[in-house]
């Protein structure tokens, strides 16, 4: 008996079945434009023997005027159909169905070619598009069904058509970019034209036996987006058109609303998925933070969606399924939402992973083959870098013991998981936790390891972390570091913190909670950020109303530029946002005088003030805690040296797993 009845249950489609309930949506890899078609085969096969139901490929630009950016991944040549077919055939031979997803991206392609329904430039790109006459529309749409035709002769099972997030057809939708006065713009009819001759032409093109996936936008969170009644009339449509299945998309790309990051609910938007369900009769599924077996599978016992697409997840956990099916479901490396190795990469230009799993995209050339020479093997620390050295050395056949010196592992992770937002930690942790055991790691807690200690073993993996660093503040002894506010140590009302690193804006967003975190509770986080009801709003926008913050909080740094803008590419605007809504004061360029009985005193652009707060914290980043490494070195032992005890300054989890599955992998 599976505890995920309907998430395991087969889903008939009429000229094929699929085994599960699981989709795993479309994500951008990178690998298909570096050319290197056996990592995109083995990327997509390997999830494949992972045992999801159906996948979607990342999106593949129709022509070269609809690609994201310059040279983006497409489907035009003789060449290209046999570059995928090289992956249709990997994932076929591992048992899977796979679709290829096509993305025009309209006026989000970052380029001078880039077209739309009008010459109006988004917020998010510098760009203004090209107006396209008729016969342009006539082009883009023969282009896109004749992209499901290749996809089709290059084996794919189905093609999924990008309707939502603000792309090419989504923006006819609306009048915020579609200006036009002829039959493609105006009326609500007109507006609808593009995404529904689209999929009526695209089914004509592919036959009746191929899965037709239209993603629709079911809250677009943007100005004079679409209301519940367009959305409705347009699903109802697309259905009639030829769609095999229906996908929720949510928010445009340009929305100021987070709608994927950690700080969003679980199944946030899985409401309107049930919606959208009463209003066709074809399968829809529900999609954005949904990332365990466990709310997925309330999701659609529920009846809120007959299927749930989970994209992430898939690279934190290739097995994510196989190991929900088997009852192995605390063991799924959970996808913390946190964006740092996937779409923080993805729009640096480099290549995606996952911050827990490192072999993520990387399949081919990082392994964890089984040791022929198995090893006693000490670790010391267990933070990230500690914890995943033990569970690869393990998994490959050494004896691992682990020590560490506090009561519990986790490392700096138990910290992020006390901060409102990123409650996601507490799986995180609790995942390493299981792994330990079940890898066989022994686990020695409250164990300070020594010189000692360490002799016998064949290898010595070092992972003692970080300290804090010290600022040299006159009067600083006054202050408070972050570890001790975060382990719940009293503040008062009106705060500094020094330091606008990650770390800093963490504690802040801990000090202005009060009661329940948002991202616990769906009412109040809709509150927070202004989401409301497109029945009631077009495109869902409602004002945002957050709580009252608990304390006073000014936030510093002495560079001067704006704080917070070396935080993740894809996040950082949703900590800047959630702080400023919460009157924190992030201020640069402040030189810090001294801390006295009045508060901070600093200097800001040669003047010098009191900044009256009843409390000052420290978050002036770490230095390397290297010394257990030091003393090896002074008996003749060398040690691998991981995570923050290696570099500090890059302190972060993303670089210490990587390293440490890196290292344990040669061991
Ligand atoms: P950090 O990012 O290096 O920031 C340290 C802060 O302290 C900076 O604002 C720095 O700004 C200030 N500082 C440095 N030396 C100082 C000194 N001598 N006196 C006073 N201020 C000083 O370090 P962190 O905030 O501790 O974070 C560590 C790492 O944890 C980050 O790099 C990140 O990877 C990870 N992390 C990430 C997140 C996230 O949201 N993704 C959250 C938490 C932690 P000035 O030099 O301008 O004063
Ligand atoms: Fe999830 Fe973070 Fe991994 Fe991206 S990097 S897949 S958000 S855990």
């Amino acid at each position: 008996m599976t505890a995920y009845p309907h998430l395991l249950q087969p889903l008939p489609l009429g000229h094929v079945t699929l085994k599960n309930r699981v989709l795993m949506g479309s994500m951008h890899t990178g690998l298909e434009e570096r050319g290197d078609w056996n990592r995109v085969a083995e990327f997509y096969a390997t999830r494949a023997r992972g045992g999801v139901g159906l996948m979607v490929t990342g999106g593949m630009a129709p022509n070269p005027e609809g690609g994201v950016f310059p040279g983006a991944a497409g489907l035009y040549s003789a060449q290209d159909i046999a570059n995928h077919r090289t992956v249709t055939d990997r994932v076929h031979d591992a048992g899977g169905l796979i679709a290829m997803q096509i993305l025009h991206a309209g006026r989000y392609a970052y380029g001078k070619d880039c077209v739309s329904a009008s010459a109006i430039k988004s917020p998010i790109s510098p760009f203004v598009p090209h107006a396209l006459d008729e016969e342009g529309i006539e082009k883009q749409i023969a282009d896109i069904a004749t992209a499901a035709t290749r996809a089709r002769e290059a084996g794919y099972d189905g093609v999924e058509v990008m309707g939502s997030e603000g792309y090419f057809l989504n923006q006819f939708l609306v009048t915020h970019v579609n200006r036009r006065i002829d039959s493609w713009g105006g009326s609500d009819e007109n507006r609808m034209r593009l995404p529904i001759e689209v999929v009526r032409r695209g089914r004509q093109a592919v036959g009746p036996d191929f899965i037709l996936i239209y993603r629709i936008s079911l809250i677009d969170l943007i100005p004079d987006g679409q209301t519940w009644e367009q959305i409705a009339t347009l699903a109802r449509a697309i259905e009639t058109a030829g769609a095999t299945i229906l996908n929720s998309g949510i928010g445009w790309h340009e929305a100021r609303v987070p709608t994927i990051a950690t700080s969003v609910p679980r199944a946030a938007f899985a409401d309107l998925t049930a919606r959208l369900r009463t209003e066709v009769t074809i399968p829809v599924i529900a999609s954005n933070r949904i990332n365990t077996p466990e709310v997925a599978e309330g999701i659609l016992s529920a009846g809120k969606a007959d299927m749930v697409s989970m994209a992430r997840p898939f690279l934190a956990d290739p097995e994510f399924v196989a190991k929900a099916a088997s009852g192995r479901a605390r063991e799924i490396a959970p996808c913390i939402a946190c964006n740092q190795a996937c779409l923080d990469h993805t729009f640096s230009g480099k290549l995606t992973s996952c911050l827990v799993n490192p072999r993520a995209c990387h399949e081919v050339e990082l392994d964890y083959p089984a040791t022929e020479t198995p090893k006693a093997i000490a670790v010391v620390g267990a933070g990230p870098a500690g914890m995943m050295a033990s569970i690869v050395a393990a998994k490959r056949g050494h004896r691992v013991t682990l020590f560490e010196a506090g009561a519990q592992v986790g490392g700096q992770l138990n910290l992020a998981r006390r901060v409102p937002g990123k409650e996601e930690f507490h799986g995180l942790v609790d995942w390493f936790a299981t792994m330990l055991t079940v890898s066989g790691v022994d686990v020695r807690l409250n164990t300070r390891a020594d010189v000692e200690a360490l002799r016998g073993f064949d290898e010595v993996v070092i992972a003692t972390g970080v300290t804090p660093r010290d600022p040299g503040i006159p009067g600083q002894e006054r202050a408070l570091g972050y570890v001790d506010v975060l382990n719940g140590a009293p503040v008062g009302p009106r705060v500094a913190v020094i330091g606008a690193g990650g770390i800093g804006f963490d504690v802040s967003e801990f000090l202005v909670h009060a009661g329940e975190s948002p991202t616990e509770h769906p009412a109040l986080w809709r509150a927070e950020w202004g989401v409301g009801d497109p029945a009631t709003s077009a495109g869902g926008l409602a004002e945002p109303d957050p709580s009252a913050p608990a304390r006073q909080v000014w936030l510093l740094q002495r560079k001067a530029e704006k704080p917070g803008r070396h935080l993740g590419k894809t996040t950082g605007w949703i900590h800047r946002a959630a702080l400023a809504a919460k009157g924190v004061r992030m201020i640069g360029g402040v030189t810090y005088d001294r801390i006295a009985e009045d508060g901070l005193h600093v200097t800001r652009d040669g003047v010098p003030e009191v900044i009256p707060v009843d409390s000052v914290i420290l978050a002036a980043g770490q230095v390397p805690e290297r010394g257990l490494a030091d003393q090896l070195l002074a008996v003749g032992v060398t040690p691998h040296v991981i995570g923050g005890a290696d570099v500090a300054a890059e302190l972060d989890a993303k670089r210490a797993i990587d390293q440490a599955a890196r290292l344990a992998a040669t061991l």
